[in-house]
């Protein structure tokens, strides 16, 4: 099938289930499909979702270097219990050496645009190496995590003109965990202590009942600062469209 022609589908998909949408993705893009897992809750489910259909689609995750140890504990029990392998893609340490000699190693709190440089550096740019041998890829964006992901929708195009496919956009937090405790999934022990949204250690902080699910993360930004830029071109940072904020 053509690009344009998986594309149109998404009236079609997006009043299918989950695993309706990743077994027919699968079947139609072939070895064309990744899985991008941040090790979040809904990555979780997608990847035993995966796991228990039967589908042949790699996964890898983004090791930025400024992870927690439960994050890593994670990627091991994960890796353990499906005996799958994730890929792990890191950061050019020139890079990151550069960066730190020029901007400190905590440039992120000092300003939206150094924080938005180590994001550059230590997410997009593997995520470009990660992505490159694939047409599409598969995320675990939900509509309800964040206004900037209201429009979200089943297939999108990223801005590398790769087919970005979220089959949990309609998902409520409830229906993640639900799945997660109805299968036993293993899932990162930081939720257990107020932590919603995981990413970076220095980056990401636990929220009290009430809060907004993406408040614990660059909690010092405006919400309109709030964005990873997690779509690239070339290896930079695209902003065309906000709701692409991927993790
Ligand atoms: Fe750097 Fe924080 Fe972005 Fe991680 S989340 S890459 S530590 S700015």
């Amino acid at each position: 099938m053509t690009q344009n022609e998986i594309l149109e589908q998404e009236d079609f998909l997006a009043n299918k289930s989950a695993e309706e949408i990743l077994s027919l993705l699968s079947e139609q893009l072939g070895k064309d499909i990744v899985f991008a897992s941040s090790l979040g809750a809904e990555d979780q489910v997608i990847f035993d979702m995966i796991s228990r259909l039967g589908l042949d689609i790699p996964v890898f995750t983004l090791d930025t270097g400024r992870l927690f140890q439960e994050t890593y504990d994670l990627i091991d029990a994960t890796e353990k219990k499906y005996n799958k392998k994730i890929k792990v893609f890191f950061p050019k340490h020139e890079a990151v050496e550069e960066m730190i000699a020029e901007d400190g190693v905590n440039s992120f709190y000092k300003s939206a645009e150094l924080r938005k440089n180590c994001c550059h550096v230590r997410k997009l740019e593997p995520l470009s190496r990660a992505l490159k041998p694939y047409n599409a890829w598969i995320c675990g964006l939900r509509r309800d995590q964040a206004e900037t992901r209201s429009g979200v929708k089943v297939l999108e195009l990223d801005g590398n003109g790769r087919i970005k496919i979220n089959p949990l956009i309609n998902w409520t937090e409830e229906d993640v965990w639900n799945y997660i405790n109805k299968y036993d999934l293993p899932y990162n022990k930081l939720h257990d202590k107020g932590f919603l949204s995981i990413g970076c250690a220095p980056c990401t902080r636990a929220v009290v009942p009430g809060e907004h699910v993406r408040s614990g993360r660059w909690w010092w930004e405006t919400p309109e600062q709030k964005e990873c830029g997690l779509h690239v071109v070339d290896g930079k940072i695209v902003r065309k469209n906000k709701d692409n904020n991927n993790e």
